[in-house]
């Protein structure tokens, strides 16, 4: 990309040469556009397992399925941690891919340096974002995610934070409050660089509203939606589908689809009105694509991640089809020739796939092995305590043990791995469950595209940074 300044210089060489000329060649360069589909917590068992339940649900034995983003041209392995844990979480994670540098788990877009939660260091301590370089540059930017737009992923793109809960003003710590912190919802609303985002679709409605309105913003009658439409007449907001199918393609667009987090697709009702990720995806693309000097686009499917807390991999594997559905429907609406198509995840899980079902076993179903003979058993297979077992399994979290009594049952497990076993949360009703974490393996990053070809080896996460950055504003270091 480089080659535009030599390119520059030969022509304006040639133009000196040649007799009459007056100036350089005027030449400039097509606008480049990046999209990053982010997966939070696909990794590599999630993608392999989503392949097999994709082919699966096409009535197809499910192995040699291909999900769209595998037939990308480029992958890379990229290491996750975190610069103060082995295994990140998505904030820290988020902010080396938007920022170019790795830092804590729990902090948004501000450095290594800043301890999680404190106020003062973060406000000295931010780090340039992707989108804030990009609006400065006029290049338009959007987002879209099936999470709150306020969460982790995000929220690294247009907010600096301390603290990734602090959602919103009452989540606030007091400390953070007096120290003249604002909230995620405040931050996006108020992002100003250029003309602001151009696209931000989500879920997370109660962040931005008080409790007149049904949110938890602390002043009852707060609404940062309506300061949003008020900026100007090219501001408009969206609530369901039918407004999102209506919108106009030449103005900015914030959509707020769900009170919390958008539904699970296993969750959705046939009269849901909530649009789908592929939905969503297209149509900020068709305003992206009005933008003259091009565009940045984070598309995350946020609910996969979800799923697998949950102990739910059903869930997860529906969330991942749709992500894959998005991606296929982007690359074909977009120019190849001048667009970067990137597709991975933040972190894994701790998700497995047990052996050894036979060719085509359901894939959340129980194991059914071969027999002596390589031919499938009428039983499915039995674990040392005589019960069927799942192909897909967690070590930790609701789908491996509902209670700490629970895993006593299985002895020694608690003394050998007490560090498998997830933090305990409470419940609204006071019962105590566990969450299934994250893992820490490298995860994959797919590319095709303009300048896919720079996609390639064992990275470090913070490089991806790089290749938005080499393409978008021609300037990634490499
Ligand atoms: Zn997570």
């Amino acid at each position: 990309m480089k080659n535009y300044y030599r390119k520059y210089v030969f022509y304006y060489v040639l133009c000196v040469i040649a007799s009459g000329c007056t100036g350089p060649v005027e030449e400039t360069e097509a606008p480049k556009n990046v999209i990053l589909f982010i997966g939070d917590g696909m990794g590599p068992t999630t993608v392999t397992a989503a392949r097999i339940f994709d082919g699966q649900s096409r009535g197809k034995s499910g192995e040699e399925n291909v999900l769209s983003f595998e037939e990308f041209p480029h992958v890379a392995l990229v290491k996750t941690y975190n610069t103060n844990q082995q295994v990140p979480d998505s904030a820290g994670t988020a902010t080396a891919i938007h920022s170019g540098v790795k830092t804590r788990a729990g902090v948004i877009a501000v450095s290594p340096s800043v301890k999680r939660g404190s106020c003062a260091e973060s406000l000295t301590n931010s780090l340039p974002t992707v989108a804030e370089i990009a609006k400065a540059k006029g290049i338009g930017v959007g987002i879209v995610t099936t999470t709150r737009l306020t969460h982790a992923t995000p929220a690294t793109l247009y907010a600096h934070s301390a603290e990734r809960n602090w959602e919103n003003d009452s989540f606030l710590s007091a400390s953070a409050r007096q120290g003249g912190c604002r909230d995620i919802a405040h931050q996006l609303i108020e992002f100003k660089i250029g003309d602001g985002l151009d696209v931000a679709m989500g879920g997370g409605r109660r962040e931005f509203v008080g409790s007149d309105l049904g949110g938890l913003r602390q002043d009852s009658s707060d609404n940062l939606i309506q300061k949003w439409i008020n900026q100007d007449d090219n501001h408009q907001f969206v609530q369901d589908r039918s407004e999102l199918f209506d919108i106009d393609v030449s103005k900015q667009v914030l959509g707020l689809f769900a009170k919390s987090h958008m539904t699970y697709i296993a969750e959705r009702t046939p009269d849901s009105v909530e649009p789908t990720l592929t939905e969503m995806t297209v149509k900020a693309l068709q305003v992206l694509q009005n933008r003259e000097n091009g565009y940045y686009l984070l598309v995350e499917g946020g609910r996969i991640d979800h799923g697998h807390h949950d102990g739910k991999p059903g869930y997860a594997m529906l969330e991942t089809q749709e992500f894959a559905r998005a991606i296929q429907a982007a690359v074909d609406i977009v120019d190849l020739d001048n667009t970067l198509v990137m597709v991975t995840a933040d972190h894994s899980h701790v998700m497995t796939i047990a052996g050894y079902p036979t060719r085509g076993n359901p894939i959340l179903g129980h194991i059914v092995s071969n027999d002596s003979q390589g031919e499938p058993r009428d039983e499915p297979s039995l674990d040392i305590d005589g019960n069927p077992y799942p192909t897909l399994a967690y070590i930790n979290g609701p789908a491996a043990a509902k209670s700490e009594e629970e895993w006593q049952f299985r002895p020694g497990l608690l003394e050998i791995y007490p560090s498998l076993v997830a933090i305990p949360y409470q419940e609204p009703d006071g019962s105590t469950t566990y969450d299934e974490t994250h893992g820490g393996e490298d995860v994959a990053l797919y590319a095709v595209g303009y300048g896919s070809e720079l996609v390639g080896g064992v990275i470090e996460q913070n490089k991806i940074y790089n290749f938005i950055a080499e393409v978008l504003f021609n300037d990634g270091n490499l």
